[in-house]
């Protein structure tokens, strides 16, 4: 087997580097680095031939292929030594049809895909598997490497977590302090990490450990470290794969530093160069209306982008003022006749309660892409019988307290026009059957 990937320059610098050497931006410029595949190489199999592997592959038990990430492992790190690599069986999420949800925008051929249902509960599982198996291997060779470390939102620092942990390799996370849900702070406490909780914001907890990472021996698992979108990125693939190597017409995905929007579409792109889909997806990032930079350089026709102070939202994964992949996201829909929509909290909270009323249980991330999807079918822009993939991008278990807050009426600025509370009754059937039957009477469906 003689495929291989390298480190290059977003910029075109000419360097190129090893997978294994550590190295997070281009010497030469400073631009981010992005990772590079023999295409040419990978050409040695027909695209009926590398369809047949994958399916062959999928969901099976077998190590590592079993995996949704290692099962496209020639497409992801291939130079990776199957002895390194740290695999909780993540990927392989569902997709399903949300017909009644689709039903009630007016849409017939809606589906969610659920990265959310993965190892810890969001899709970072999908790029942490790759970065803490390179990190693995830089080891077994004798880097001296000490620890991965990580600025988080709450759900890469419960990734970076569990993977290091898994393999025996100390986890450090700095995270905003009180900004993180309380599931999402016991994940790495639970792993054993080192969660240092700082009095600053998500991009304040960025800028420390980028210094933090120069200190020798640590080693920074933030996705300007872009072997993590080479695992991020086979959510394209599964998608195409289980709509039998067919593209949906529309990709609606919600973005924060903008690094998945960018791994979707490194995704699409490497399908279409090996002949597996004959037409591009159109994407849509969504964001949500306080935490909107690249919405409002969208608004402007990208001619200039300005980062912003994001301000306080419940789609806090995604509260990122400046982020760091914004230019690769930006060329990215730029391929994909891409737009970029924006979500208010009401509009974020009404999406996703309206969403589980027809059996969901969603993040308010998903909650700003549906609420934008909503805005893109009033519009005309999505139209009625387009095949559509949300992409659910965590479990919204995480997010119980917004729930509740959600349902007991208490989010700020948020009427709650679905709300659902408990009735409380003494142990009396005759009560019990008042209350039920009265219901049943009151709202017969
Ligand atoms: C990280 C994250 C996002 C945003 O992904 P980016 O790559 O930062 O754009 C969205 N939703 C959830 C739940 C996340 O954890
Ligand atoms: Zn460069």
């Amino acid at each position: 087997m003689s495929y291989s990937a390298r480190f290059r320059c977003t910029a075109g610098c000419p360097g190129r580097y090893d997978l294994d050497e550590v190295i997070y931006a281009c010497p030469e410029c400073g631009e981010l680095l992005e990772v590079e595949h023999d295409v040419d190489a990978l050409r040695d199999r027909s695209a009926a031939s590398w369809m047949r592997l994958f399916d062959e592959r999928w969901m099976t038990t077998r190590w590592p292929h079993g995996s949704g990430v290692w099962g496209k492992k020639e497409w992801v790190a291939p130079q990776l030594r199957d002895e390194n690599i740290v695999s909780m069986a993540e990927g392989g999420t569902n997709l399903f049809w949300a017909e009644r949800y689709g039903a009630t925008l007016g849409l017939t051929d809606l589906w969610l895909k659920l990265c959310g249902n993965s190892h810890t509960g969001s899709f970072k599982d999908l790029g942490m598997t790759v970065l803490v198996s390179v990190v693995k291997q830089m080891v077994a060779d004798g880097a001296p490497i000490r620890a991965i470390a990580c600025a988080s939102t709450g759900d890469t620092s419960a990734a970076l977590s569990a993977y290091c942990a898994s393999a025996g390799i100390r986890a450090v996370v700095l995270l905003p302090k009180g900004k993180v849900t309380t599931a999402q702070l016991v994940q790495p406490l639970a792993n054993g990490a080192l969660v240092c909780a700082l009095d600053t914001d998500f991009d304040g907890c960025m800028a420390h450990v980028q210094r933090l990472t120069k200190e020798p021996g640590v080693y920074l698992a933030n996705s300007m470290n872009s072997l993590r979108l080479e695992g991020q990125k086979t959510i394209a693939i599964e998608i195409c794969q289980q709509f039998e190597w067919r593209a949906p017409d529309w990709v609606i995905i919600p973005g924060g530093n903008l690094g998945n929007v960018s791994a979707l579409g490194a995704g699409f792109d490497l399908l279409m160069e090996l002949g597996l889909l004959s037409q591009r997806p159109r994407i849509c990032v969504a964001q949500a209306a306080r935490a909107n930079p690249l919405y409002r350089a969208y608004t402007q026709g990208f001619e200039r982008f300005e980062s912003i102070t994001a301000e306080a939202t419940e789609a806090s994964a995604i509260r990122i003022g400046n982020p760091i992949s914004v230019r690769r996201a930006i060329r990215t829909l730029e391929r994909y006749d891409g737009v970029v929509e924006q979500a208010s909290e009401s509009e974020l909270a009404e999406a996703a309660a309206a969403a589980d009323r027809t059996g969901t249980f969603v993040c308010p991330h998903t909650g700003v892409a549906l609420a934008a999807l909503a805005k893109l079918v009033a519009r005309g822009e999505v139209q009625r019988h387009q095949k559509v993939v949300v992409i659910s991008t965590a479990s919204g278990l995480k997010f119980a307290d917004f729930k509740v807050r959600y349902h007991e009426g208490r989010i700020e600025g948020v009427k709650s026009q679905h709300p659902n509370q408990p009735v409380e009754l003494p142990s009396d059937y005759a009560e019990v059957r008042r209350a039920v039957l009265g219901s049943l009477d009151r709202d017969p469906g």
